[in-house]
């Protein structure tokens, strides 16, 4: 099987600071991997390079078999035009610790917005894709009602069906549920369990949340200072880690 998302030597440094050191990771079809370490180890920049937010200094990224920064004209490799970076950027998704929902549009509109806007969907075809993620992650009941009315864990399930409803290939959930009070995390994670459950679209996981991550995943990924330094199925990266870093960040989570 060919992989969705394959990250060749990349490196990313900001100024003088280099924060992903050589990084090769395959990321095949429908696969769910959750990528733990610690705070300041280059996570969220992972997931951001592959938005496009973050451009690497070094190295490649194939999305869907093609590049994600270049492409090929007659045989030659040229710096991607803004019309190949917006094709390629449909095909990621990506929700963040703070849901940035649009505080003037009701839960419906928030969700309708892209795939009206970007997709270019019918308004009917538009709210027909939206109201099935919304009631994907529970919240049919609240389609005319503004974000300010909603509890954090309701907002981020409006985020998720927003990000759901382009239909993307990979999904990357960045601490999805470290602003949240501690008694709405749960809720949360969840709908999140269910979508990977259900859904075929590969998904990359940044949490601290050791439990959920176990649960959730077909691999884990465990990273530290700019590099993978271990990687396994759930039980062998819990039950049997190897390194003694990732031991030792387990052992915080006991
Ligand atoms: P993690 O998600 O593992 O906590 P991040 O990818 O957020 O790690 O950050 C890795 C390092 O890169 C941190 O030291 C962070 O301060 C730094 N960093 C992230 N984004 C920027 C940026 N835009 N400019 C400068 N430094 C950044």
């Amino acid at each position: 099987m060919q992989p969705i998302v394959k990250y060749e030597q990349i490196t990313k440094s900001f100024g003088e600071l280099e924060v992903i050191k050589g990084i090769d990771l395959d990321i095949y079809p429908g696969e769910k991997i959750a990528l733990i370490g610690p705070s300041g180890s280059g996570k969220t920049t992972l997931g951001r390079l592959l938005m496009t937010l973050e451009e690497p200094t070094g190295g490649t990224i194939e999305l869907d078999g093609e590049l994600l920064w270049h492409m090929e004209v007659k045989g030659k490799r040229v710096r991607a035009s803004e019309k190949h970076l917006h094709r390629m950027r449909g095909k990621v998704g990506m929700i963040f610790q703070h849901f940035n929902l649009f505080p003037h549009l009701n839960v419906l509109r928030n969700v309708t917005m892209a795939p009206h806007c970007v997709l270019g969907l019918s308004k009917e075809e538009a709210r027909e894709r939206a109201v099935t993620m919304l009631r994907k992650v529970g919240l049919e009941e609240k389609l005319e009602v503004y974000p300010s009315q909603l509890s954090g864990g309701q907002k981020q399930r409006v985020a998720i069906a927003r990000a759901l409803v382009m239909q993307p290939k990979v999904m990357v959930f960045d601490e999805v549920t470290s602003a949240l009070d501690p008694e709405l995390v749960g809720e949360v994670l969840e709908v999140i369990k269910e979508i990977a459950a259900e859904d075929d679209m590969a998904m990359l996981l940044i949490t601290h949340e050791m439990e959920f991550a176990r649960e959730v995943s077909d691999r884990v990924i465990f990273g530290a200072e700019g590099r993978i330094v271990e990687q396994g199925t759930p039980e062998e990266i819990f039950e049997n880690p190897q390194s003694e870093r990732l031991q030792s960040f387990l052992g915080r989570f006991r």
